[in-house]
């Protein structure tokens, strides 16, 4: 690794000062597991940094927390490990802890946060499908004010967001899950555990008051695409038709036609748009059982 400042802000005021005070060259770090091994590499996905400001223990970075009425409020430097431990996120965001429980190792997991899966913006992120359907919007926090958007329109491309230089992901916000809701993620990987996601799927679905059509729907796909997407033409086919076993097989169909994978070394194109079919159908009727149970 080249030589690089170093500096642990003791508020989010401070930390934006620093960029600021600093100017260009900069980059925040969390837990650094994308960010240092970067480094070691090179950094040749971004021009080398001239200083590191520490954001992982920010109190504003770090909330996570139930707001009657509004929702979870999900701070950026929230670590996989608590995610996946948290009561709240478990009963009411299902499919954010299945995909923070499969983040690396526990060691990687006690590190990671949130913010920095969803900054380094590969389109295998495990917690970015889970949040995309979950109606997740980013609060960001910079030298022009603030600005909060939904996370749908945070990624740009591989390694690439809306974030300009000085701007820091604060938090994420999460609606308050609709009545006879629930959501599930899973992914394919060779091995167990330890992997990127060949493809990741997530799913939402709520049920209208009679428990039979499907009154919401949101799907989204993880590593089939340069960034994480919204498979919105799928969602479309669900919406007010019989929650029943060929819908959601129809809607499969189309996700699959909505992904757009490369061929790498984890997979060729062909064999992940197979996988999105196949996962897609699972992954509903997974969020359907558990809407269903509610
Ligand atoms: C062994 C190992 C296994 C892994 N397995 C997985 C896996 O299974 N699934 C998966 O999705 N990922 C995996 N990763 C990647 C990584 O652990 C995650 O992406 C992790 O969530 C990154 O978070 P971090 O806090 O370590 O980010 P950092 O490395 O600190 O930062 C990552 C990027 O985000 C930026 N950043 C961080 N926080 C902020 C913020 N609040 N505002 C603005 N920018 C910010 C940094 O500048 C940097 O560009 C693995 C990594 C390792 C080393």
């Amino acid at each position: 690794m080249r030589p690089f400042s170093y500096f642990i802000p003791a508020s989010l005021q401070e930390a934006l000062a620093i960029f600021q005070r600093e100017g260009e060259g900069g980059r925040p770090i969390a837990g650094g597991t994308d960010l240092v091994v970067q480094l070691k590499e090179g950094g040749h996905k971004f021009p080398y940094p001239r200083y590191l400001v520490s954001v992982r223990r920010l109190p504003e970075l770090r909330r996570l927390e139930w707001v009657e009425g509004e929702g979870l409020r999900l701070g950026a430097a929230v670590t996989m490990a608590e995610i996946e431990a948290s009561p709240i996120v478990r009963e009411r965001y299902l499919a954010l802890a299945e995909g923070a429980r499969v983040v690396g190792s526990r060691q990687t997991a006690n590190m990671a946060t949130v913010g920095g899966n969803l900054c380094n913006a590969a389109p295998s992120a495990d917690t970015a499908p889970p949040l995309l359907v979950l109606g997740a919007k980013a609060r960001i926090l910079g030298p022009r004010g603030e600005r909060l958007l939904p996370l749908e329109e945070f990624f740009l491309g591989p390694g690439r967001t809306v974030l300009e230089h000085g701007e820091v992901l604060v938090e994420v916000l999460l609606p308050p899950p609709l009545p006879r809701s629930a959501s599930a993620y899973r992914r394919h990987t060779p091995r167990q555990c330890m992997d990127i996601a060949v493809v990741g799927v997530a799913a939402f679905l709520a049920l209208d008051e009679a428990g039979e059509k499907i009154a919401e729907a949101r799907i989204a796909l993880g590593a089939v695409a340069p960034t994480p997407i919204r498979a919105h033409r799928a969602e479309a086919l669900l919406v007010g038709r019989p929650a029943s076993p060929e819908v959601l097989g129809e809607a499969a169909l189309m996700a699959r036609e909505e992904a757009s994978p490369i061929s790498d070394v984890r997979g060729s194109a062909q064999f992940r748009r197979y996988l999105v079919g196949v996962m897609t159908e699972a992954v509903l009727e997974e969020a359907l059982s558990r809407a269903r149970g509610r």
